[in-house]
């Protein structure tokens, strides 16, 4: 679980332009790899050894500055429950608006973190005009060019050591499902089903952060702490099927959890929404259950389970070795069985494979299959390990590892699911110099 910040700001300030800066693009990269389209707005970073994730709140906002001013109130007051700390963006060129009046009016009611950097100072001749931005009633703020980055150092090394501390992982905790997925899936409705009656609460644990409360669960035999947010549940009522606001209520739950439970609507299919959540869930590296919900409302036919999965499976490439399940919350049919799979995930995420029984499975499979010779180079792999880390990573040794490409390591990682059962689980594999 890392803290989160959100960068708030009115149109054309250069949110989006901070937010690359400070994510390094790395999301960027990952998305060539596997050729998917992902959420842009949401990234991880680190900066003096904090890892924190920021939230480019302007991302989901499309559309004129009219429609901006509508949603503006209901985003930044969004920002501000989910957020350990803001970045207010304003833009040195234009000087004080009305809107970023509007926006500091909201911020200064919270009791969080803010930071205002004052944007598009790129030389020193623009340090002085910053000043009217004190009428703004903030206080201080940091002067910053996105584009060349300049003073970004100094706003990071302020906001990190405003972020509260990082919970550290916790050995031999319960399992922590999280039931993600966009309004009106039925996540309520599930978790209604699950629980049923009060009794199965065994007892609650205080949240760890002034919104989430962890509740232990004793159900159908399993042990297990369901995350939930309180912010999700208050705002539950907030109906708007607009993915900004799935995305900031998924963040906290999905950071929270090992297990996330991805419910869909099965009249709707699996569509922008549901993906930014799962490829949210697949980069955090949660497990992932996609619960295939209101199956009770499908007309059905010899094959439709079958081609329901390969639907879904073919949008969730290259990560496809997932478990799907179809259940219905309102007759509880097969909620035993979603939480019995996430059990499994959970077992598969938390797997330990002893170096051994590694190589004796892995060598044989690389001495039949060798990394494709490199411009005349042979790439020899000589041993491998299980890196002791919270999720399933494994190091591979070779003396020419930079030849090793993309297609030969997912080769790897398909035959490390194939005799390891990894299901639900994002599997990383490296290739390091030995
Ligand atoms: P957003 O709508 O707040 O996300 O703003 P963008 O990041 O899309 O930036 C809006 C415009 O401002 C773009 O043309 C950027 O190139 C420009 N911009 C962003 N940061 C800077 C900066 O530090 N200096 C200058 N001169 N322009 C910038
Ligand atoms: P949430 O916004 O994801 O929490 O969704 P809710 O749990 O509030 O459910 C949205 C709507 O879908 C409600 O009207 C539910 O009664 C209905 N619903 C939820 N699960 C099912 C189901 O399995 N079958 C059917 N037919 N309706 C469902």
């Amino acid at each position: 679980m890392s803290a989160i910040v959100a960068i708030v700001g009115r149109p054309n300030v250069g949110k989006s332009t901070l937010f690359n800066r400070l994510i390094k693009r790395r999301d960027a990269i990952v998305d060539e790899i596997s050729g998917v389209t992902r959420d842009r707005h949401y990234g991880k970073t680190d900066w003096n050894g904090r890892e924190f994730s920021v939230i480019d709140t302007g991302g989901y906002v499309v559309g004129s500055d009219d429609i901006f001013e509508q949603e503006i109130d209901k985003q930044v007051e969004l920002a501000l429950d989910e957020a350990d700390a803001i970045i207010f963006v304003v833009d040195v060129a234009t000087g004080v608006t009305g809107m970023d009046e509007e926006v500091a009016q909201l911020l200064r009611q919270v009791d969080k973190p803010i930071f205002m950097a004052v944007n598009k100072v790129d030389s020193a001749m623009r340090v002085a005009d910053a000043a009217e931005f004190y009428a703004l009633g903030l206080g201080d703020y940091y002067t910053i060019s996105s584009i060349n980055g300049s003073g970004t150092g100094e706003l990071l090394d302020a906001v990190v050591e405003a972020l509260p501390e990082d919970e550290g992982a916790i050995e031999d905790e319960l399992p922590r499902f999280a039931v993600v997925g966009r309004p009106n899936a039925g996540k309520s409705s599930f978790i209604n089903a699950l629980l049923g009656e009060d009794r199965y609460i065994v007892t609650d644990i205080a949240g760890t952060t002034r919104d989430s409360v962890d509740t232990k669960y004793n159900r159908f035999g399993f042990e297990f702490n369901l995350v939930d947010t309180a912010g999700i549940r208050r705002k539950a009522k907030v109906k708007e099927d607009l993915e900004f606001y799935t995305v900031m209520r998924s963040v906290r739950a999905i950071e929270h959890s090992d297990v996330c439970l991805l419910v869909l609507d099965a009249t709707r299919g699996f569509e922008g929404q549901d993906l930014n959540i799962f490829w949210l869930a697949e980069r955090n590296r949660k497990g992932i259950v996609i619960l295939v919900n209101k199956w009770d409302l499908v007309e059905k036919q010899t094959n439709t389970v079958k081609e329901f999965e390969t639907y879904i499976r073919k949008q969730i490439e290259p990560f496809t070795d997932v478990p799907i399940v179809f259940i219905s919350s309102l007759s509880k049919q097969r909620i035993y069985k979603a939480i019995e799979t996430a059990v499994e995930v959970y077992k598969n995420k938390t797997k330990r494979i002893s170096t051994s029984q590694l190589n004796d499975v892995m060598l044989p499979i690389i001495a039949g299959t060798p990394p494709p010779a490199q411009k005349g180079k042979y790439v020899k792999i000589k041993f491998c390990t299980q890196l002791p880390t919270p999720t399933p990573q494994f190091a591979f040794f070779a003396n020419l590892p930079q030849y090793v490409k993309e297609p030969y390591r997912r080769f790897i990682e398909n035959k490390l699911r194939s005799n390891f059962d990894f299901n639900g689980v994002p599997v990383q594999v490296y290739f390091r110099k030995k």
